[in-house]
């Protein structure tokens, strides 16, 4: 692998037109941002969130990426491959003590994980839900090591979709509504930051949380965006879909009439569910005609592939 090259900021993807008769009817207009193209292995916004940080890492000398996160972690293979594309090892703190022994069950993530290098430290759920008081255990454990919290999400994280969002604005200029899937927040922070806000263009950047309850994340999106003169947001907190990695009949089968319809693959943790809040949105006529919206694919789909 190619060290220290893959992860600049200028891997420019493609924005796609999405051709619908549907789109036609309400007559708006329908792109899919293809970012989960940037990178072969850290795709989509785990890179983006990965790529300062790993340039902090080096700067300060540290020769461990060290980070946290479930069996089914996008961001655990993206920082295993990261690392290692930067000549650094890596480390995993991974919930769930139960697999320790048991290397048959693990998924596909962390065996991926395992081959590019990463050591694996299995702890109990209790433990892992109080890991903030673990840190300096960590540090001290491992001076070497640059810590990452879960998900991969701090102010470096938001700050490396700046070049993402020029992209975008390059390449539709005119937008209107920009679709993220949302997890821990942190990307759709860096969307809201740095969407440049324009006075005779409304635009209007719409998450879809893929836990219960996505209304709690916002305190803390508003804090890592950490500015007062942005476009509207909003959280749309009705599309989970159950929780956390529940994927019912009616989202698997409109993923797969999506994919059949574009030729593009989504991942059913993330993207579906943004697709699926997208779709819904459009049905209850929340989006107006003449509106051009931008659907962002971020990624995940190195996780379709379960043992
Ligand atoms: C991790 C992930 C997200 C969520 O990102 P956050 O910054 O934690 O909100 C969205 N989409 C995909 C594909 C992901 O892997």
């Amino acid at each position: 692998m190619i060290r220290n090259q893959t992860m600049t900021s200028d891997n420019i993807t493609p924005l796609i037109k999405l051709i619908s008769p549907l789109f036609d009817e309400y007559g708006i207009t329908v792109y899919m941002k293809r970012d989960e193209l940037n990178h072969p292995y850290i795709q989509g916004n785990k890179w983006h969130k990965l790529r300062l940080n790993l340039q902090a890492a080096l700067a300060q000398q540290k020769t461990t990426l060290l980070t946290f996160g479930g069996a089914y972690s996008n961001h655990i293979a993206a920082t295993a491959v990261a690392a290692q594309e930067a000549g650094l090892t890596s480390i995993g703190i991974i919930r769930g003590d139960e697999l320790e022994k048991e290397p048959k069950k693990w998924s596909i993530t962390l065996k991926q994980a395992k081959k590019n290098g990463m050591v694996l430290y299995f702890i109990t759920r209790a433990k892992y839900r109080k890991k903030s008081e673990m840190l300096s255990q960590l540090e001290q454990q491992f001076p070497q090591a640059y810590i990452i919290p879960e998900g991969g999400s701090n102010t470096l994280a938001v700050k490396g979709f700046q070049p993402l969002m020029q992209q975008i604005e390059c390449q539709c200029p005119d937008w209107t509504h920009l679709f993220s899937a949302v997890g821990t927040g942190a990307t759709l922070a860096g969307l809201i930051k740095y969407a440049p806000v324009r006075v005779n263009s409304p635009r209007k950047i719409l998450g879809v949380p893929v836990l219960k309850h996505g209304q709690y994340l916002s305190p803390q999106i508003k804090e890592w965006i950490d500015e007062t003169h942005v476009n509207p947001w909003q959280l749309l907190t009705e599309y989970h879909c159950g929780g956390y990695a529940k994927t019912p009949d009616y989202l698997w089968q409109q993923k797969q009439c999506f994919e059949q319809s574009f030729g593009i693959l989504l991942d059913p943790i993330y993207t579906a569910k943004m697709v699926y809040a997208f779709y819904e949105q459009l049905k209850k006529n929340k989006i107006q005609p003449d509106s051009k919206v931008i659907l962002l694919h971020t990624g995940g789909l190195q996780g379709n592939q379960q043992n």
